[in-house]
């Protein structure tokens, strides 16, 4: 490996620099192979069919975690549903690139439906007027069959869906990634790097093994330039539905979420407990905002995504934003 110059930045050099990979902030980044290997350095055209294909997304979303099993898929339901909900003329696509592990289609209840090609590229499958949605699942001929692909086909993957879904007009691309941090997020933020990306919501559990992880996430975050928009705390606790007495199955015993944000100076945008009802609805499809709307998990999701930031957008948040649709 060449020399580490002493002046090399501490930050990412970038995927596409002669340095990607090989300056000192790379040492430890788990891209560090790929980003070595120089693929990353070649000019992709993928780079800008990608942004030709979103020009007409306004914001592109990328839900994160450090660890799996934290509930990554179902808050990235939560907040596309939620986002769908807030107002009919708010068109949200969720793009589903857990290649190894896609749960989009069950969780908005998609399991079985077939994507269409058209001359102007795929159709996602639209789970509700405004809600549409793309996974590799559609493209299995079981949900129980396992994808076990290397990176360049994975890649080529995540190219595909960016690139050739026919999404139409959309205010929202939600991306459900895998968890850590893979050939899958490099290729996402290489890809989207001219298209453009507001930000990324970051989802853990309040214990320390977790938030081990997400600090990796975070620091994977700021090496590759893409904005924090805030973390979400899942199985914050557990509340009996009926007893309703509440318990720490997963001790914050460092304070959880909310210390570690202050420590990385990002927004805690909300927590959420372990709710057996939310897990019940996302096994069988339904969708918890329509089904229970009374319930306290609900009234939580809908207050962390009115309070998300939207720096790509005129509009501070989501109210004003729904108030001015509302009045034009
Ligand atoms: S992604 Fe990681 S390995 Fe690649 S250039 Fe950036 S810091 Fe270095």
């Amino acid at each position: 490996m060449a020399d580490v110059p002493s002046d090399a930045p501490q930050h990412c050099p970038g995927t596409e620099s002669t340095d990607a990979g090989k300056a000192s902030a790379c040492a430890g980044c788990p891209n560090q192979t790929i980003c070595a290997s120089g693929i990353t350095k070649q000019p992709d055209p993928g780079i800008s069919l990608v942004k030709e294909k979103l020009s007409t997304v306004r914001n592109k979303l990328l839900v994160l975690s450090g660890k799996g099993g934290v509930g990554k898929s179902t808050i990235t339901s939560l907040i596309s549903r939620s986002l769908a909900l807030s107002n009919p003329n708010t068109n949200v696509g969720v793009l589903d690139i857990d290649i190894c592990g896609p749960s989009q289609p069950r969780i908005l209840n998609a399991i079985g439906e077939q994507v269409h090609q058209s001359g102007s590229g795929w159709s996602p499958v639209y789970v509700d007027d405004n809600l549409s949605l793309m996974s590799i699942g559609f493209l299995l001929a079981s949900p129980s069959d396992a994808v076990i692909w290397r990176g360049p086909k994975k890649n080529g993957m995540i190219r595909q869906f960016l690139s050739e879904v026919d999404w139409g007009t959309l205010d929202y691309l939600i991306l459900d990634t895998p968890p850590g941090t893979s050939d899958e997020h490099l290729s996402a933020i290489s890809y989207l790097k001219d298209a453009g990306i507001t930000g990324a919501i970051i989802v853990t559990t309040p214990q320390q093994v977790a938030l081990l992880d997400v600090r990796k996430e975070i620091d994977f975050c700021r090496k590759v330039s893409l904005p924090i928009l805030g973390v979400i705390e899942n199985m914050s606790v557990f509340v009996c539905p009926k007893c309703k007495n509440s318990a720490e199955i997963f001790p914050a015993l460092t304070g959880g979420a909310r210390a570690m944000a202050k420590e990385f100076d990002i927004e805690l945008l909300g927590s959420l407990p372990l709710d057996p009802l939310l897990t019940k609805c996302c096994d069988e499809g339904k969708n918890i905002l329509t089904e229970m709307p009374e319930s306290p998990t609900v009234l939580l999701v809908l207050e962390f995504t009115e309070s998300l930031p939207y720096p790509d957008t005129k509009f501070g948040n989501l109210n004003e934003f729904a108030f001015s649709v509302f009045n034009t």
